[in-house]
């Protein structure tokens, strides 16, 4: 693969010759691959003697595994569909490492598809507090929904709106907020020639114009007291360093928050970290800032409804039917759909709101059809009837693929899981289970 000269004259004025060399010979190398586990389904302890692939610890998150370059149906595993873990490249889980998120709190994720890093947020939350996720490229937003459900998050909110809209509704609302921007895509080189070629100067300038945009806005969600990340998946210093620099001129209200405690090579900036395929990851800038001040954050709402009398019965009936033990979310009901929501929540109407809080059913005439979602966000201890299946069980396959199954259980919509990790649902009848694997997720 040739490389822009351009580039690489800026990259040697980043890295160094040396290190420029060493970068320039990994290209005869595999790129890095890698995991992040979800604790939201799963922990290290049990996922990691279930998979068929090694997987060792990286530097630069907490739960973040690489695995092998060759490692083979990684994406149609079925702990993968269970949402056991997130396929991530490994440099890329280093910006959340930087959020130092607590369960209980607010988190936005402004740049959010395809979900990695939401993901990541949510795992620490353990379903506490907030993620709300946006992505302004409308069906990029659906693929993140997708993720949401497949990774169990039921705290949470998916939007696809502009940054400035979204942060203008949204001022003071979060602790933290994550604005992975788009951008010239350097640290993709090694895996994707067309990032290379599609790489300009021009185009460096214009991302680095755009994210200085993008980044104000993320500034005013974030409350007095609370964290900003910026991140890219590039080298160039437009992009990073005096991105930062012009922001911090831009918005004197936020001051540098320094990094000692994460892997990577340093920079100019003590708040900064870059991690390069000579550190060991493909390519990452990430940034952090404090808002001066301290304050609570602004803007939640009790979600507690009003909702229609009668549906709401026949919705109490239906989630007392599913559950065991019926998680502690408020009962929504809009527009035939029932939702399990967080008790508080920060506004949502005119924000371009896809989903928030856990879609349950929706009713059909006089009855409730259950949601894929309903079963995919909750732990299995919490549901009436389960089927847990081994991962040598020959009916996981066929689950996966949507076929009918034997099943047991006493008649009624069934939760099933793979080793203890809830993945989707059907309904149990005459020793049968029909299959309700949604068919956008199926095995092929
Ligand atoms: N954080 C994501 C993850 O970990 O999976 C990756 C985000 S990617 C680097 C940047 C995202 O910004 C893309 O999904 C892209 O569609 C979105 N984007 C593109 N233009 C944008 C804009 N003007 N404002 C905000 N986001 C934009």
């Amino acid at each position: 693969m040739t490389l822009p000269e351009s580039f690489i004259a800026e990259l040697e004025t980043v890295l160094g010759k040396e290190d420029t060399q060493k970068y320039l010979s990994l290209f005869e190398k595999n790129p890095y691959r890698g995991i992040s586990i979800n604790r939201l389904k799963t922990t290290p302890e049990k996922l990691l003697p279930l998979l068929p692939f090694s997987a060792e610890g990286s530097p630069f998150y907490r739960d973040g595994y690489y695995i092998p370059s060759d490692a083979d149906g990684v994406g149609n595993n079925a702990l993968h569909h269970a949402g056991a873990f997130y396929v991530q490249e490994p440099s890329a889980s280093s910006a959340v490492s930087l959020l130092e998120i607590e369960p209980g709190e607010y988190v936005l994720d402004l740049c959010a598809a395809p979900g990695g890093k939401s993901s990541q947020i949510a795992s620490m939350l353990n379903n506490t507090g907030l993620i709300w996720s946006n992505e302004v490229v409308r069906n990029r937003a659906g693929v993140l929904l997708s993720n949401f459900e497949r990774m169990g998050i039921s705290h949470g909110v998916v939007s696809s709106c502009r940054p400035e809209v979204l942060c203008q509704r949204l001022e003071g609302c979060f602790d933290k907020v994550l604005a992975d921007a788009p951008c010239s895509g350097e640290g993709m080189f090694r895996k994707d020639n067309d990032a290379v070629t599609q790489w300009s100067r021009e185009h460096v300038i214009a991302c680095a114009n755009r994210q200085i945009s993008i980044l104000q806005s993320a500034a005013r969600c974030v409350r007095e007291g609370g964290i900003l990340v910026y991140s890219t998946c590039t080298f160039s210093p437009e992009e990073n360093e005096e991105t930062a620099e012009k922001f911090l001129e831009l918005c004197p209200d936020f001051e540098p928050y320094d990094i000692t405690e994460l892997s990577g090579r340093k920079t100019r900036l003590s708040n900064a970290v870059r991690i390069t395929p000579v550190e060991g990851g493909e390519g990452h800038f990430a940034v952090r800032f404090r808002r001066k001040g301290s304050s609570q954050r602004v803007g939640c709402v009790n979600c507690s409804k009003a909702n229609n009398k009668e549906e709401e019965k026949l919705a109490g009936s239906f989630l007392e039917d599913i559950f065991r033990k019926r998680p502690d979310m408020v009962l929504g009901i809009r527009n035939g759909k029932i939702y399990l929501l967080p008790h508080d929540m920060p506004p949502v109407e005119g924000l371009g709101v896809i989903r928030a809080g856990v879609l349950a059913g929706e009713f059909v005439k006089k009855r409730i059809e259950p949601a894929h979602a309903l079963f995919s966000s909750f732990r299995p201890d919490h549901f009436r009837r389960v089927l847990d299946l081994s991962l040598d069980d020959s009916r996981l396959d066929d689950y996966l693929r949507g076929l009918e199954i034997d099943c047991d259980g006493e008649p009624g919509y069934t939760c099933v899981s793979v080793e203890g990790i809830s993945l989707g649902f059907g309904k149990c009848s005459g020793g049968r289970l029909k299959n309700k694997y949604p068919k956008g997720l199926r095995k092929v």
